[in-house]
């Protein structure tokens, strides 16, 4: 029996989680693999609509504890999913208004039972011009220094996660206009 692939893809806002995971997607499908593609967010927003929440950015913006209601919920949905390969694109951390908050403390890690974690990375100021160029989005406003402080953070936020779930850690450089190279060193690491 194969053995199935949990690969949570993370990275801060604005590096390219969900272009890069659009293209795995994409290669996958055609080489005719099982495949489910599930943005953690999303399924936040289904219940968060149901309180009131109009746009995916005012998320964050909520308590703390409503937050955490809302990922708990969200979690146990995926953790139910099952195919060849599941695609998670979520966030290690939220910047909240109490603070930086886990976005896979340990039950929701566990829940989801990663095989393999995903960094996508690029340098503070390819970041910044992502962020501002994309108007789909509310992005927060963060100097560079914030934006190597984020990195930072997630960084660290990676090595636990990797102690707690046992799961390969991958970084990923998303180069500029090479989405496509970086979906296909991820296809290439998760081995299918
Ligand atoms: P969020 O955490 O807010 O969901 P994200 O990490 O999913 O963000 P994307 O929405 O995929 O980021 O990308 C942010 C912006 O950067 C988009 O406008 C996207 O087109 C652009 N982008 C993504 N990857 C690249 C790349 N390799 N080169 C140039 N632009 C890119
Ligand atoms: P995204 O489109 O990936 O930026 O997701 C939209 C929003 O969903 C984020 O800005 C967060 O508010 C929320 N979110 C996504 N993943 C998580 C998570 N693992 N824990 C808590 N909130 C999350
Ligand atoms: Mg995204």
């Amino acid at each position: 029996m194969v053995e199935k692939k949990r690969v949570v893809i993370v990275g801060i806002p604005g590096v390219g989680k969900t272009t890069v995971v659009d293209k795995i997607q994409e290669t996958l499908r055609k080489k005719g693999v099982d495949v489910t593609y599930v943005v953690f967010g999303s399924v936040m927003m289904e219940e968060a609509e149901k309180i009131g929440v109009k746009h995916r950015d005012d998320m964050r913006k909520l308590p703390v504890a409503e937050q955490r209601k809302l990922q708990v919920s969200a979690s146990s949905s995926i953790a139910k999913m099952d195919s060849a390969v599941l695609l998670v694109d979520t966030h290690l951390f939220i910047r909240t208004r109490e603070g930086y908050w886990p976005g896979l403390p340990n039950d929701v890690a566990t829940a989801l039972a990663p095989t393999h974690l995903i960094l996508v990375m690029a340098s503070p100021n390819e970041i910044l011009a992502r962020r501002r160029a994309d108007t789909t989005r509310i992005r927060d406003e963060a100097s560079e220094d914030e934006i190597v402080e984020e990195i930072e953070i997630a960084k660290n936020m990676l090595n636990s996660l990797a102690l707690i779930t046992g799961a390969t850690m991958i970084y990923v450089r998303n180069a500029e206009g090479k989405a496509d190279e970086a979906a296909a060193k991820i296809v290439s690491a998760i081995g299918v």
